[in-house]
């Protein structure tokens, strides 16, 4: 087992990614808020890698499709091997296997990540994993939208970093999450600074006002227009009531 950053603070959120290719962790997760996150020991990672679990002297960890046709799979015997060392090490984490089949994943799946004691997740490559396998340790497929990327690691990377910056302590207090694009099933407004005029284009006059009403009413009439305009369907899950952030 790979085991770099797996030094699991008690009271931290815990990521194990199962990958072929550790050497892309943490990666972007390494830098700025989520990386000053992971040195404080706000959340620990732990890469898992596959390959030590492969068979034979080439530590093969694939193999062609039962049925035939292109490509390899990756098998159950070393796949599961690879995830009953991870669960002995952390039990009880959110098992998910990243896949283009999976649900696509929404803020809202991301703050129920970020609230639980953390993720074990089966990052893929090739045609993808055994079915077995996924049946078996009964894996969640979270999918990070509706194309094929050549392996689960950046979808990894996407759903750690979705989810630190939810932890406690991780954004500091002038970070706002309340108002973010998704938390009121709607998109954000857009956002201006200084300058106040910047190539002949001038920052809205209702947001220098000081008039916080007025600010507020503006926002929201922006975050709806967009979403309308952007993502319909927000909208009507809105109007159905439905918990669609
Ligand atoms: N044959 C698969 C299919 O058509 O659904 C695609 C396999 S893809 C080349 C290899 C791996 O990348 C997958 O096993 C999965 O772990 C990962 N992957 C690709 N696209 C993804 C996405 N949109 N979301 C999450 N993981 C993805």
């Amino acid at each position: 087992m790979t085991d770099r950053y797996a030094t699991r603070p008690s009271a931290s959120w815990h990521v194990q990614v199962l990958t072929l290719f550790p050497e892309m962790f943490p990666g972007p997760l390494g830098v700025s808020l989520v990386g000053t996150a992971l040195d404080k020991g706000l959340w620990s990672l732990e890469t898992i890698d596959i390959r030590d679990f492969g068979i034979g002297r080439h530590k093969s960890v694939d193999d062609t499709p039962a049925g035939g046709g292109a490509g390899m799979v990756m098998r159950a015997d070393v796949l599961g091997a690879a995830i009953d060392a991870a669960r002995l090490n952390a039990p009880g984490l959110a098992p998910v296997y990243l896949s283009p089949r999976g649900r696509p994943l929404t803020q809202a799946r991301v703050r129920e990540f970020a609230d639980g004691p953390g993720v074990m997740m089966l990052a893929g490559r090739f045609e993808g994993v055994d079915q077995r396998v996924i049946e078996h340790h009964g894996l969640e497929e979270v999918s990070i939208g509706d194309y094929v990327l050549s392996g689960g690691e950046l979808a990894a990377l996407v759903v750690v970093d979705a989810c630190v910056r939810l932890i406690d302590g991780v954004l500091g207090a002038k970070d706002s999450l309340g108002e973010e694009s998704f938390e009121a099933g709607l998109l954000e407004y857009p956002h201006y600074t200084r300058p106040r005029e910047w190539e002949g284009h001038a920052i809205p006059d209702v947001l220098l006002s000081g008039d916080h009403r007025r600010i507020a009413d503006w926002r929201r009439q922006q975050a709806e227009a967009l979403t309308r305009a952007r993502r319909p369907d927000l909208i009507a899950n809105r109007a159905k009531g439905e918990n669609n952030d």
